[in-house]
């Protein structure tokens, strides 16, 4: 009593520590961001995310390879004016320029008439990279002639420097010590919430600025028209334009500050300035910036893995375990694309799955230590059970051994006076003739044990010798004759002429021996045996069919077991050792040969022996 509490405290402490050391491998492991493994998952968030449409309020104007084909350079203050001409009688909402203006070229009366064609424009922009403190208004300003136009921040955001550090831009501006960036002033004129950073879905602090994450849709999502369609003379102006935030800016590969690199591809030029620019503007509008999960919820997912996994490691066979940590892994992943597919949510990743790795690598030699111990205490429990076995194996061989010579002897001494030449009462001759069965039936048992010995201890050889198998069987019935006649039972040989086979005479008998006996024995009185060989296949076949009480379907498996009696054989007088139709099974097979059984309670049983007529090696 006192030692069950004992250990069950003990496996009480061990359960505790190993839920403790669970609980601080999460802990450790959220101390660390693994923010490069973190932006791998989010990447694939992002990339698997089925493609959803945008608000369709915004329009991209290109300066494209066709554009630089058709002038054979790049637009000038001349083309720009043409161009927004074009665009003006469109009337947009708005237009974005992401070309600096003090880059085109052209007379300075060009650049004037193209500056006062920019103010007459309704919510024109000029998006400058870079931000700048509060209260330095100058920072943004152009030089003249644009020096009136309205110019706002929208800095490169890439994780350079942060997060994943791979330069893939991940995140926008909504504000920068208080000032708004460009991108919420846009996004506002279709969404007024935009320019309410309290209202704008996901936004979280850096470094002194208000963020959010771009909900971001894969290139060529916002098709750009090329800047050369809009040169077009007498072309009506595009309705596409009509009403839309209209961004103008390059795509022709001489810089890399016209691209970013984006979860969808780190190549440089994974997309373009201007259409990294519609997404941004898109989230906003569509107030659809992915919100990263607390701090808190992170650390208890990732206490739950660690929890499962030690159960798992220290509780599961292997291969049970590892599906279930598999299938746990791939079940989270799963939850975690959905939440950010349909709830724009993204979840901890990176330390859930390594806390999975770094509990796992820590709870299997703990493991491998205590299956090592199990299988220590299994090996010694069965050496000692070998030496049981052994010791009950010498102790029977020795005793029947030494039982055959006193049994032989009374057999003899029997004998003796049956043959005397004095008459004998009827009683005495009885129990002389029971005395003679008695031992004659213990000789067998005795023999049987021995030649379970023999087997177990692995010391039984075949001595072959060419025998016709008819022979063998008639000896057997000849030698059981007097049991069947006691029993008015007739026994019917069917011999088919056979040639000789080489067996062990001895073991063979014995195997014919016990298939007859059991006939016998197992059948009513005044019934009939029907004893059978004949050559098929290349095989000696021997069959012995009785009409006895037959064997039950559920017990046909057993017969041919160590010590095993039917559940009618066990309740009736029939005496038997369990042993004969083992040993027979065991001698057939040593002659290459099988034994079989065919069997209906009530109505008979057919034993059959098959020996291979080719000689055995
Ligand atoms: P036993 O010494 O009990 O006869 P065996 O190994 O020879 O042992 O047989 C095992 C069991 O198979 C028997 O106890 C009996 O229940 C069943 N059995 C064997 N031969 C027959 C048969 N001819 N008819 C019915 N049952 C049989």
């Amino acid at each position: 009593m006192k030692r069950a509490v004992l250990r069950s405290d003990k496996k009480f402490y061990f359960v505790m520590l190993r839920i403790g050391l669970a609980l601080l491998i999460a802990f450790l492991v959220c101390q660390f961001p693994f923010d490069y493994i973190e932006s791998v998952f989010y990447d694939a968030r992002v990339r698997l995310k089925p493609i959803s449409k945008g608000s369709g309020n915004i329009a991209l104007i290109a300066v494209d390879p066709p554009t630089i084909e058709r002038l054979h350079r790049v637009p000038n203050a001349k083309d720009h004016i043409q161009m927004m001409r074009r665009l003006k009688s469109a009337e947009p909402k708005a237009v974005v320029y992401l070309i600096n203006p003090n880059e085109i070229v052209g007379s300075y009366d060009e650049l004037e008439t193209l500056a006062e064609l920019w103010q007459s424009q309704e919510n024109f922009l000029v998006a400058v990279n870079e931000t700048a403190v509060r209260g330095d208004d100058d920072a943004f300003r152009l030089l003249p002639p644009f020096e009136k136009l309205s110019s706002m921040s929208s800095p490169r955001t890439s994780d350079l420097k942060l997060f994943a550090r791979d330069d893939v831009t991940r995140r926008m501006f909504i504000s920068y010590q208080e000032q708004l960036s460009l991108y919420p002033v846009v996004a506002g004129i279709f969404n007024p919430e935009a320019k309410d950073e309290n209202k704008i879905r996901g936004l979280f602090e850096l470094l002194g600025s208000n963020q959010v994450y771009i909900d971001f849709r894969p290139s060529l999502t916002y098709l750009p028209t090329s800047f050369s369609l809009l040169l077009e003379e007498g072309s009506a102006a595009p309705k596409a334009f009509r009403d839309k935030i209209v961004i103008v800016g390059r795509d022709i590969q001489t810089t890399s500050k016209d691209y970013a690199r984006t979860p969808f591809s780190r190549e440089l030029i994974s997309m373009t300035w201007l259409e990294l620019h519609a997404n941004m503007i898109d989230t906003l509008i569509l107030n659809s910036a992915p919100i990263r999960s607390p701090r808190w919820l992170d650390l208890l997912v990732t206490c739950l893995i660690s929890l499962l996994t030690v159960y798992v490691v220290s509780s599961l066979k292997p291969t049970r375990g590892l599906t279930l940590l598999a299938l746990s892994l791939i079940g989270y992943f799963l939850v975690g694309f959905l939440l950010f597919w349909l709830g724009g949510i993204w979840i901890a990743m990176a330390q859930p799955f390594l806390a999975v790795f770094v509990s796992y690598y820590f709870f299997i030699p703990y493991r491998l230590i205590i299956e090592n111990r199990k299988s220590w205490e299994y090996y010694q429990k069965n050496k000692l059970l070998t030496q049981v076995e052994e010791l009950k194996t010498n102790f029977l061989s020795m005793m029947s051994h030494d039982l055959k010579t006193p049994i032989a002897r009374i057999q003899g001494m029997t004998d003796v006076v049956l043959k005397d030449p004095n008459p004998l009462s009827s009683r005495q001759r009885e129990a002389l003739e029971t005395l003679a069965k008695s031992s004659q039936e213990l000789l067998e048992f005795v023999s049987s044990i021995l030649n379970l010995g023999r087997i177990e201890s692995k010391q039984l050889e075949l001595h072959l010798q060419s025998r016709d198998p008819n022979s063998l069987l008639t000896e057997a019935i000849d030698k059981l004759e007097h049991l069947a006649a006691s029993k008015n039972i007739k026994i019917i040989c069917e011999f088919e002429p056979l040639f000789s086979v080489k067996m062990d005479v001895d073991l063979m008998r014995q195997v014919f021996s016990n298939l007859v006996e059991n006939a016998i024995k197992y059948s009513p009185e005044n019934t009939s045996i029907l004893i059978t060989s004949e050559e098929n296949d290349g095989k000696v076949v021997l069959q012995v069919s009785d009409q006895g009480v037959g064997i039950d379907e559920d017990e046909l498996a057993h017969v041919f077991n160590k010590f095993y009696r039917s559940k009618t054989a066990k309740t009736s007088p029939t005496k038997g050792s369990g042993l004969g139709l083992y040993l027979a099974k065991y001698f057939v097979e040593l002659h290459s040969g099988t034994i079989s059984i065919d069997s209906r309670p009530g109505v008979g049983s057919t034993f059959s022996v098959e020996l291979p007529t080719a000689p055995i090696k």
